[in-house]
């Protein structure tokens, strides 16, 4: 994959080269310095961005031949996002926040209520559901933001520097959520870290550096 961005005359190439490929039920992490090009490539992956070169398949789809509307449908029905600050509605609760992706795809109201609850519920939240983001912790936060990404039951989900904004308790609390996820029902979990204590947690390291990737390690 390649992504360019023009800016002015300039070409900037934020992904010069990225090739890889994840499996399902993995748990890997992209790591590199800081302008590495990682959340550029976790954005191609996650279909928020598109490549300016190159060619991406995900669940045996080439995503990238789909119109900008199918890719939108696509990311509803199967992937997961979670970002570094949160990205929460401000005016929505917790359940409103966790429920609305489920009701776009055309859930019915009810069901994605118990769906939302149950999901607050493992994460520990049950005692949250009417609170608005302004009225909890990043950490809290992040959960709802986790949930959130849960909820349509993505077949991949991404977290970009998910516990960047965080203190170290939570951080740790997020980080073992993920790692729960993925250990006990196999989420596959493609997570932009750079902190070097999140390596012992992944199964495997994609290192990014200057828009390439310059060692894959299992660890
Ligand atoms: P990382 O997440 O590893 O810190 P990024 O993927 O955010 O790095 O960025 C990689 C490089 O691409 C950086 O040099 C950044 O400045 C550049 N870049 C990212 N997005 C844009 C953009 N929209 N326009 C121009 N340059 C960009
Ligand atoms: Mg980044």
């Amino acid at each position: 994959m390649e992504r360019m961005f023009l800016v002015g005359e300039v070409e900037i190439y934020a992904i010069r080269d990225i090739n890889l490929r994840i499996r399902k039920g993995e748990f890997v992490a992209l790591m590199g310095p800081s302008g590495a090009g990682k959340s550029t490539t976790l954005n191609q992956l996650a279909l928020l961005d598109r490549p300016t070169g190159g060619s991406l398949r995900i669940l045996g789809k080439d995503v990238e031949k789909l119109t900008p509307k199918q890719q939108t449908a696509f990311r509803l029905n199967h992937l997961g996002f979670v970002f570094q600050n949160y990205n929460l509605l401000p005016q929505l609760t917790a359940l409103e926040n966790v429920l609305l992706p489920a009701l776009m795809r055309g859930k019915n109201r009810r069901d994605a209520i118990l769906e939302a609850k149950r999901l607050l519920e493992k994460f520990d939240m049950s005692n949250r559901l009417d609170n608005y983001p302004s009225q909890l912790s990043g950490g809290q936060q992040q959960k709802i933001s986790i949930a959130r990404a849960l909820i349509n039951k993505p077949s991949i989900l991404f977290a970009d520097e998910p516990t960047a904004s965080l203190d170290s308790e939570s951080s740790e609390v997020i980080m073992d959520l993920l790692r729960d996820l993925n250990k006990r029902d196999g989420q596959t979990i493609v997570l932009v870290s750079h902190e070097s204590a999140h390596k012992k947690l992944v199964d495997r390291i994609i290192w990014v550096k200057d828009g390439v990737v310059v060692k894959k390690s299992y660890v």
